[in-house]
């Protein structure tokens, strides 16, 4: 199966072979003429699948033969939920839309920066807008820009975008738009709320599900290291430097363990960096295209940050705390074994905490077991623990990891949880 035989055109085709795109992935071969032929989609689109590029490419084809004058209608919406995929979705449509014989003209919107260039820039309108909702309904109150010409409309990551409680916004977009226009939904999972946002939005999907099998899942090898919360940053050191990895990305579950982990490294000599939500848009493209450009060897992110980071030749990810969800897990470790490269995902499982039931439950969601290791030097030290004893019991685990807290026969909450975790990052 080539480009040219799904229906686009000798520009895009170019386009997409200079990005080295063979051929077409699963997802390509039929969400392009799908789209191409004006139908709704429903696509379950694992990460690392190409879903960006199987509707980028179809709808710049869209663009191809329309007249456009100096001011721009917007036609196409993309709706994502960070800054990070606004960027990746606006830069991948750049590339595949440079040979185009008339320019497309984006406009990528999103907010923590300022809003005045950005409207600057919708001045005389734009033909894609790639953008957050919160930011998108702001520059619509501003009267910079229009929807009403919109034609298609692409959720990215819609399960994203519920989860970071943008629904309400994304019903406001939708009545700024024409009743009669294409929708189309991407996302890696099927929660309640996707499938009832699709089935009032859709009409007559195309449904895409592509089966992960041998040859579509990333080739991502899984490892699980127990050890005590305390030694985490020191093994990091030690696996850093004794393996030789030339690029790693490690995920922490907050934006404190981000700052405080990355400073420790800098003090060992190792060139980290924090990526986190609350660092300036400026800071976070820094730190972005430095790790890209290997000019930056660690990056601790947290999840919301690293959501939709795309690192061509990204070797390993580690989980120094365990995502909270399988579903985060399979988009954390996905930033790893990108278009056919092949990855390592490490996670460290606490042998003194709950990490232990929680890894096993991710294990269950994905039918898999990864063996336990335990690196020489770093064993862990608590009773139970040096034996791989399973933390099941929940009361247990909050005696033994903080016994000033924990109130017996209490089962620590959500909240006691996350704080536990904060504490331990240190
Ligand atoms: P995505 O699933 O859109 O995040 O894409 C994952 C990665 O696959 C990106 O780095 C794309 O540039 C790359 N990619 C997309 N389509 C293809 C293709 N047909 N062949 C090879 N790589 C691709």
């Amino acid at each position: 199966m080539s480009f040219s035989s799904l229906g686009l055109s000798a520009a895009l085709v170019n386009a997409a072979q200079e990005r080295a795109y063979r051929e077409p992935t699963p997802i390509q071969t039929t969400a392009i003429p799908a789209i191409l032929a004006g139908r709704d989609v429903l696509a379950s689109a694992q990460t690392g699948s190409g879903k960006t590029a199987a509707f980028c490419l179809p709808l710049l084809q869209t663009l191809v033969n329309k007249p456009r004058g100096e001011t721009r209608a917007v036609q196409i919406l993309i709706l994502v939920p960070t800054r990070e995929l606004a960027t990746q979705v606006g830069e991948t449509l750049r590339i595949l839309a440079q040979h185009l014989p008339q320019p497309v003209k984006l406009a990528v919107l999103f907010g923590g920066i300022s809003i005045n260039p950005q409207m600057m820039h919708l001045r005389g309108g734009a033909d894609i807008v790639i953008a957050t909702p919160g930011r998108l309904l702001d520059l619509v109150s501003h009267n910079a820009l229009q929807l009403s010409a919109a034609r298609t409309l692409v959720l990215d990551e819609a399960d994203r975008l519920l989860e970071l409680g943008f629904a309400d916004e994304l019903h406001q977009v939708v009545t700024l738009l024409p009743v009669q226009r294409q929708n189309l939904f991407f996302s890696a999972t099927f929660s309640p709320q996707v499938t009832l946002l699709a089935k009032t939005m859709l009409h007559d999907p195309v449904q895409i599900e592509i089966a992960t099998t041998a040859d579509t899942a990333p080739d991502i090898q899984q490892r699980a290291i127990v050890v005590d919360a305390k030694q985490r940053t020191q093994l990091l050191r030690h696996l850093i430097t004794s393996e030789k990895w030339p690029r790693v990305l490690v995920f922490v579950a907050t934006k404190y363990a981000a700052d405080l982990i990355s400073t420790k490294l800098r003090r060992a000599d190792i060139n980290a960096e924090a990526f986190h939500g609350e660092q300036s848009q400026g800071k976070r493209s820094q730190v972005l295209s430095d790790f890209k450009a290997s000019r930056l060897k660690v990056v601790i992110a947290t999840d919301v940050a690293a959501r939709g980071i795309d690192v061509s030749q990204l070797p390993v990810v580690v989980n120094y705390d365990l995502p909270r969800s399988s579903e985060d897990y399979t988009h954390r470790i996905g930033r790893t074994g990108r278009a056919g490269e092949s990855g390592l995902a490490i996670s460290f499982v606490c042998a003194d905490s709950a990490n232990e039931a929680h890894f096993r439950l991710i294990e269950q969601r994905h039918k898999i077991k990864v063996a336990r290791e335990y690196i020489p030097g770093f064993e862990p030290t608590l009773d139970g623990a040096a034996s791989g004893v399973a933390a099941s019991d929940a009361t247990v685990v909050v005696a033994v990891s903080d016994p000033n807290g924990g109130i017996k026969g209490k089962r620590p909450s959500k909240k006691d949880k996350l704080r536990a975790l904060a504490a331990k990052s240190e």
